[in-house]
């Protein structure tokens, strides 16, 4: 009020005309519009790569950037500021790719790095991934150990929880399952897919993989140099009975868990990933 009082008069007293200063609400049709178009995938069958795992977050309105094409398919990533980052304590490398030219590594980043440490993992810091499809890593990690001397073949890109997750699960479950079935120990888990920025077979959905929250495991190299690739193995072997193991204590550490007999995409490998499900919830097939 006191703003249009003054305006209403000018310096000398006279009266002059309001101009019309009732600020016009800035309405933004186009990214409404946007927002409001639902992504055509809402539908998906059930009959591709992970496919079936529950979409919690299938209905979020707000992908991270109005122009990707695909939504992410889980919840999406801390839209964290981009400070600039000040020393050089830490060593994730600038990319030019990225949309976050240069973040200081989050809390629960740091925390995870000294847990792969202290379980004796092998990496590297990776510069991040960030692609229009929407695939996107902020602080991935290239991996070579799982520690405990298992070795992780060939290298592979993923994010930290993955690799503290494939670590774990080696230590806590796959040496005990293969001393007690195979009567050896795990060297190494050759990999058949870390990151890769690709949606699930035949769906627009993008997998786990496209954010470097998957590991795919084609083979287990024992430490007496038996190569034991994942397939469907005679019943009542004893490379069945350590696989199938594996694949139940998997269950849990991991939220998805496919294989030989969930489709004809996991016939030769197992996935696992750490996709956040409601209430804790896994999908293990
Ligand atoms: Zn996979």
């Amino acid at each position: 009020m006191l703003l249009v009082s003054a305006a209403a008069f000018s310096q000398d007293g006279a009266e002059v005309d309001l101009p019309e200063a009732a600020p016009v609400p800035q309405e933004l049709p186009e990214r409404e519009s946007a927002r409001e178009t639902p992504p055509p995938e809402e539908v998906e069958p059930e009959s591709d790569e992970e496919a079936g795992e529950p979409q919690a977050d299938e209905t979020q309105q707000l992908p991270e950037e109005q122009a990707a094409p695909l939504p992410s398919p889980r919840p999406a990533p801390p839209a964290t500021p981009a400070p600039i980052r000040d020393t050089a304590e830490e060593s994730v490398p600038d990319e030019p790719r990225t949309t976050r030219k240069s973040t200081t590594m989050p809390s629960e980043e740091i925390a995870c790095r000294a847990r792969l440490r202290e379980l004796g993992v092998a990496f590297e810091e990776h510069p991040p991934q960030s692609e229009p499809e929407g695939c996107e890593m902020a602080h991935p990690l290239t991996v070579s150990s799982l520690g405990g001397g298992v070795e992780l073949e060939p290298d592979a890109v993923m994010n930290c929880a993955i690799a503290e997750a494939n670590a774990r699960f080696v230590r806590d479950h796959g040496q005990a399952q293969a001393t007690r079935h195979l009567s050896s120990r795990i060297a190494a888990v050759n990999q058949v897919s870390g990151y890769v920025c690709r949606p699930r077979n035949g769906t627009r959905t993008l997998s786990e993989h496209a954010f470097g929250n998957a590991l795919d495991w084609g083979a287990v190299i024992l430490e007496d140099e038996r190569r034991l690739d994942v397939r469907a193995y005679r019943r009542g072997s004893p490379e069945a009975i350590f696989f199938a193991a594996m694949r139940k204590a998997a269950c849990g550490p991991f939220t998805t868990v496919l294989g030989p007999g969930t489709d004809a995409d996991h016939a030769d490998h197992f996935h696992f990933d750490l996709a956040e499900r409601s209430n804790g919830s896994t999908y293990c097939r």
